[in-house]
C-alpha cells in the first residue's frame, strides 16, 4: 500500500497543478499541451470532478415528491427511472435491457398505502364502561405496507411467531382459536443464524413476513398486529386481511395486566421455543386505507459501457443500487439514505467512468434495480435473467445506504477480497476514509440486493455507510429519511473509491 501510495502521489499532485493552472486561465505546461493528458492524470482529473454537491443535488432530486417515493410499479418510480436514464445516456452508456430499451421489465403486484387510518385499543372495566385508547400514525403505528383495506373490530390474541411446524414440533396457533379476530405477532425467528447455523435454516423459512401473513389468514384472522415499527412493502397482499405494524408501546398496552409483560414473553419463547400465545382480553380496531395493483410491472434499468480489450471485454465490472423505495405510506417515505444515496454514488461514479476516457479493458455493467423494498424482487429477477452471462462477472459492487455516517463498511469483502482490495488501494491512495471489510453468509431472509447474487456465486460485495450521530428520531423505513440528514462528504469519498476501484477491477 505504502509504496502505492508513493509512486502515485506525485502523479496526483502534477495533475491538480494542471487543473489549478487551467482554471487560473495559465498555459499548461508544454508536454500536456502537445498531447492529451496521460491516461493516470485523466483519471485523477476525473475523480477531483466528483463532487458531494452534485451527488447531494441527486438525493435531492430522488426524494421529491414529483417522483411519490419511488414504489417499484407506480408512475413515480417510472419517471425516477427515466430521469436515471437520460442522464447515462448523455454520458455515453448504450442500453441492456428489453428490444433494445434500458428497461427490464418484470411482474410486481404493489400496493397504494392511501390516508386514512386508524388504530385504536378498547379495554372493557370492569365495573362496566370501556377505556377505548387510540394511536398515533408513524409515532406509534404504520398502516402494513401490503394491507386490505378496511375497517375490523375483533379481539386480539397473541401467537408469538405467528409459525406453525409440524416438523420442528412448534405450532403458535395449538388451541388457539383466531377465528374472527386480530392476531398479534413477532417478526423474524425464535433465533439468529448464529450460533446454531442448521437449526436456523429450518427455522428460516418461517422468518418471511409473506409467511406469517398467509398462515395467520390461513387460520382465519382478519387482522394482524405486527410487532414492526417501520413501513415495509416486502410482503405479499393477502385479501381479507388487515395488517398494522406497531411500536413497542402498543405492545406494553396489549399485554398491561397479564402476568407476563411482553417482553418477558417473547424471551420465554426464545429460551425455550416452545410458544407461549394467550389471549390478551383486550379488543382492537385496525382501519387501512390501500389500494391493491396485481397487474403492476416493474423494471430494473440496464446500462453499459463497453470494454475496448478483444479478450477481456465480455468480462464485467457491475455496478448496482436500488432505485425504488416505499412510495407512500400515508405521507410520502422519500428515502434519501435508502437508497437514494446509493444510486447518487453509482451515477456520481459513473459519469467520472466515462469522462475519465482511460482505457477500460472489461465491459462496465450498471444495475438500478427496482422492488428492493419488495423482497429484493428485482435483482432475484435480474440474476434469473441476466443480459449478460453471470459467470463473466468478475465482481458486483452493490450501493446500499451510502448517504450517513463516516465509515463505509463492505459486506462480504472477506469473502471476496480482490474487490475489497481494489477499494482499499483506491482509498489509500486518494480518498483516506476509514473503511473496513466483514463477513456475510447471507444466510436469513435476502435483506439486499446482493444476496441472489452470492448465492449464485457471482463475486460480489454490499457497501454501506454508518456512524452517523445518534437522530432525536427514527429514520429508518419512516418519512424522515430526507435529504437534510445526509453526509455528502462520505458519499463523495465513496463515490471517489468507487470509481478508482472499477477502473482498477476493469484493468487488472
Ligand atoms: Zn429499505
Amino acid at each position: 500500500m505504502s509504496r502505492n501510495r508513493i509512486t502515485t502521489r506525485p502523479l496526483a499532485f502534477l495533475s491538480l497543478l494542471a487543473v489549478a493552472a487551467a482554471a487560473l486561465g495559465a498555459q499548461p505546461p508544454t508536454r500536456a499541451a502537445q498531447a492529451p493528458a496521460s491516461a493516470p492524470d485523466r483519471l485523477v482529473a476525473a475523480m477531483h470532478g466528483i463532487s458531494s454537491n452534485v451527488i447531494l443535488d441527486y438525493v435531492k432530486e430522488l426524494t421529491a415528491e414529483k417522483y411519490g417515493g419511488r414504489l417499484t410499479g407506480t408512475a413515480g418510480y417510472d419517471a425516477a427511472a427515466a430521469w436515471t436514464v437520460d442522464l447515462l445516456r448523455g454520458w455515453g452508456y448504450q442500453p441492456m435491457g428489453d428490444q433494445g430499451s434500458w428497461y427490464q421489465k418484470f411482474p410486481n403486484p404493489y400496493t397504494l398505502v392511501l390516508p386514512g387510518t386508524e388504530l385504536s385499543l378498547q379495554v372493557q372495566q370492569a365495573g362496566g364502561g370501556t377505556i377505548v385508547k387510540s394511536y398515533v400514525w408513524e409515532k406509534e403505528f404504520y398502516q402494513g405496507s401490503t394491507s386490505d383495506s378496511g375497517r375490523v373490530t375483533a379481539e386480539a390474541v397473541y401467537v408469538g411467531y405467528g409459525v406453525t411446524a409440524p416438523e420442528l414440533g412448534y405450532d403458535d396457533y395449538a388451541g388457539m382459536d383466531v377465528k374472527g379476530k386480530i392476531v398479534v405477532v413477532e417478526p423474524e425467528a425464535p433465533m439468529g443464524p448464529m450460533p446454531d447455523t442448521t437449526l436456523f435454516k429450518k427455522w428460516r423459512p418461517y422468518s418471511f413476513h409473506s409467511y406469517k401473513i398467509e398462515n395467520a389468514a390461513k387460520h382465519g384472522a382478519i387482522g394482524m398486529v405486527y410487532d414492526y415499527h417501520i413501513a415495509n412493502p416486502n410482503a405479499r397482499f393477502v385479501k381479507g386481511l388487515i395488517l398494522t405494524y406497531v411500536s413497542g408501546a402498543v405492545l406494553d398496552d396489549l399485554f398491561a395486566g397479564l402476568p407476563m409483560t411482553h417482553r418477558q414473553t417473547l424471551d420465554q419463547i426464545r429460551q425455550t421455543l416452545k410458544p407461549a400465545s394467550r389471549v390478551l382480553g383486550k379488543t382492537m380496531t385496525l382501519a387501512n386505507n390501500t389500494q391493491h395493483h396485481p397487474e403492476g410491472i416493474g423494471a430494473n434499468v440496464i446500462g453499459v459501457l463497453p470494454g475496448s480489450d478483444p479478450a477481456l471485454k465480455d468480462e464485467y465490472i457491475v455496478l448496482g443500487a436500488h432505485l425504488d423505495h416505499l412510495g407512500y405510506n400515508h405521507e410520502l417515505m422519500p428515502g434519501a439514505h435508502d437508497n437514494a444515496s446509493g444510486v447518487a454514488v453509482l451515477l456520481a461514479a459513473a459519469e467520472a467512468i466515462t469522462k475519465a476516457k482511460v482505457p477500460m479493458k472489461r465491459s462496465v455493467l450498471l444495475l438500478l434495480f427496482g422492488a428492493e423494498e419488495q423482497g429484493v424482487a428485482g435483482s432475484e429477477y435480474y440474476v434469473a435473467h441476466p443480459v449478460v452471462p453471470n459467470a463473466k462477472i468478475t465482481a458486483f459492487l452493490n450501493l446500499e445506504s451510502v448517504g450517513r455516517g463516516e465509515r463505509i463498511g463492505v459486506s462480504s469483502g472477506v469473502e471476496y477480497p480482490a474487490i475489497y482490495q481494489a477499494m482499499e488501494r483506491a482509498d489509500n491512495q486518494y480518498v483516506h476514509r476509514a473503511m473496513g471489510a466483514y463477513s456475510n453468509l447471507n444466510l436469513a431472509r435476502p435483506r439486499q440486493d446482493a444476496a441472489h447474487f452470492l448465492w449464485a456465486k457471482i463475486p460480489t460485495v454490499s457497501i454501506g455507510t454508518s456512524g452517523a450521530p445518534p437522530l432525536p428520531y427514527a429514520s429508518y423505513h419512516t418519512t424522515k429519511d430526507t435529504w437534510q440528514i445526509m453526509t455528502p462528504e462520505v458519499m463523495e469519498d465513496l463515490a471517489r473509491i468507487t470509481f478508482v476501484a472499477t477502473v482498477d477491477l476493469a484493468n487488472r
